[in-house]
């Protein structure tokens, strides 16, 4: 039986991991962290028994502590509950499905605790992805891909010889504004950028797949996981969310995987180190589906994937800076003080102004995002 930790077990992924966890019935778990929602933690810890839990709100975290204290499970607070998560000596593999760059520092624990790492948070590849996948090497453990366009490489890879790759070709719904204009953007309210078509995920991720900022993330994510030039990654338009992603050979002959739209295929795909097992629910139905489309993205009026494919270009701090601006703004937009479109006004002015560091450490990785947060909201939060 394998040993999983969870980090953010009560977000989306984290609750469809542990669906996964509860159906094939071969994993055990061994550590679960929210950030606040104590009440769901507190379900997971009765039903699945970790040998450790975290939160990190300090005051709910003792909250959490005197109403399972029958259970005897010890309940850490803060970065150190996250890190000790990431380290809790009896899992095999760490689930990182924390949202934004607070996962840098626990995926790269965990690594080095020797850790094989399912990975959902693509803020830390985007930021510190060279930090990750040298320590990755140095370690052995291998990174298997939870984003479901990542795990489709992955999975039109298997027995390739990945120098025979000629293109990653990364699909993308469009999101529920595909084919608006600016002006049409500009009136965007939160209610309705948190309404994707086809996935059902948590909310930061939702704006980002509006903004198609997410799938620069995912450009960005692809480059390090996939050991390819952002040449070779090219974004394509497929609305009905059935080809998860493809990858083109230098013969032209191009494979794809394809499904129904449900994240616990490549949870499940990532848990079993890239093996096939049975999974529950609906199958594609060609007839009924009748068609797939295709059209290239619209860079102009998403201009957050054209920026995100420079600041990937750029390197070093430069992605540290799209993706803290983006979470930053994101935040705002959520909390409903700025409009939908200061979202990608806000990355701009936050690359405007960065001078570049072209190999960061986790110190300076850490320290451009602290800079871009405080330069965005002495710009534009007072
Ligand atoms: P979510 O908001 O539903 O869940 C996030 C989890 O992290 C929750 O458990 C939450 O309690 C915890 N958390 C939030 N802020 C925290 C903080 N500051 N410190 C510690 N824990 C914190 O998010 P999600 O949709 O599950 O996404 C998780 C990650 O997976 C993101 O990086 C996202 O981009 C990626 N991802 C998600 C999906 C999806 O279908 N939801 C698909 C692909 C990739
Ligand atoms: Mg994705």
């Amino acid at each position: 039986m394998k040993t999983i930790s969870i980090l953010g077990s009560t977000g989306s992924i984290g609750t469809q991991t542990l669906e996964v966890v509860r159906a094939t019935g071969d994993f055990t778990v061994s550590a679960l962290t929210a950030g606040s929602n104590i009440d769901l933690l507190e379900q997971q810890m009765r039903e699945f028994h970790p040998a450790m839990a975290a939160v990190m709100q300090e005051e709910k975290a003792e909250e959490l502590r005197e109403r399972t204290r029958d259970l005897g499970i010890p309940v850490y607070a803060g970065m150190d509950g996250l890190l000790a998560a990431a380290t809790e000596p009896s899992a095999d593999m760490v689930v990182t499905a924390v949202v934004g760059m607070i996962g840098i520092r626990p995926t790269l624990k965990a690594i080095e605790a020797g850790k094989d790492i399912a990975l959902a948070n693509k803020e830390t590849l985007v930021t510190a992805g060279h930090l990750v996948m040298e320590a990755a090497r140095e370690k052995g453990v291998c990174i298997y891909p939870v984003d479901s366009e990542h795990s489709a490489v992955f999975q039109s890879l298997k027995q390739e010889d990945h120098s025979k790759i000629s293109r990653i070709l990364l699909t993308a719904s469009g999101g529920p504004f595909r084919g608006r204009t600016l002006g049409e953007l500009e009136k965007v309210q939160v209610e309705d950028a948190l309404k994707h078509p086809n996935w059902s995920m948590g909310a930061k991720i939702t704006i980002d797949s509006s903004t198609m900022v997410n799938k620069a993330l995912e450009v960005i994510e692809a480059r390090w996981l996939f050991d390819v030039d952002f040449d070779q990654i090219e974004v394509v338009v497929q609305p009905q969310s059935v080809i998860h992603s493809m990858v083109e050979f230098v013969d032209g002959g191009i494979m794809a995987q394809l499904g129904t739209p449900d994240m616990k295929l490549p949870i499940q795909y990532a848990l079993y180190e890239g093996k096939r097992n049975y999974l529950g629910g609906d199958r594609l139905d060609f007839a009924a589906l009748g068609q797939i489309t295709f059209e290239a993205p619209d860079m102009e009026t998403f201009c957050g994937l054209k920026l995100g494919y420079e600041a990937g270009r750029q390197g070093g701090s430069v992605p540290t800076v799209f993706n803290a601006a983006n979470e930053f703004a994101v935040a705002r937009f959520l909390e409903r003080k700025i409009g939908y479109l200061d979202i990608v006004r806000m990355i701009e002015d936050a690359l405007s102004v960065h001078k570049r560091i072209a190999h960061p450490d986790l110190e300076a990785i850490l320290e451009t995002e602290a800079e871009t947060y405080r330069y965005l909201e002495s710009r534009w939060c007072r």
